[in-house]
């Protein structure tokens, strides 16, 4: 009989982790993020809204210029 190699005793024990796209804290798997694991980026509610105030702001920086050049058009 061969080994399989794996380490693991069973992976229901193992929780998967990543860590925080705004404050960089590990965030572990949790029951509710059954779903939408592979679409968290932030530990908590408040890091998701920092990090879209941040965003939103820069965006809206994009979109001033792109507008401003548009208008370049009209003669
Ligand atoms: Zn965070």
């Amino acid at each position: 009989m061969t080994a399989h190699g794996n380490t693991y005793g069973g992976n229901k024990s193992y929780l998967e982790q990543k860590p925080c796209t705004h404050c960089g804290r590990t965030m572990t798997w949790r029951k509710k993020w059954a779903r939408t694991w592979d679409a968290v980026r932030y530990c908590s509610e408040r890091c998701r809204r920092e990090a879209r105030q941040q965003r939103s702001a820069a965006s809206d920086a994009d979109r001033t210029n792109a507008t401003s050049e548009q208008n370049d058009h009209s003669s």
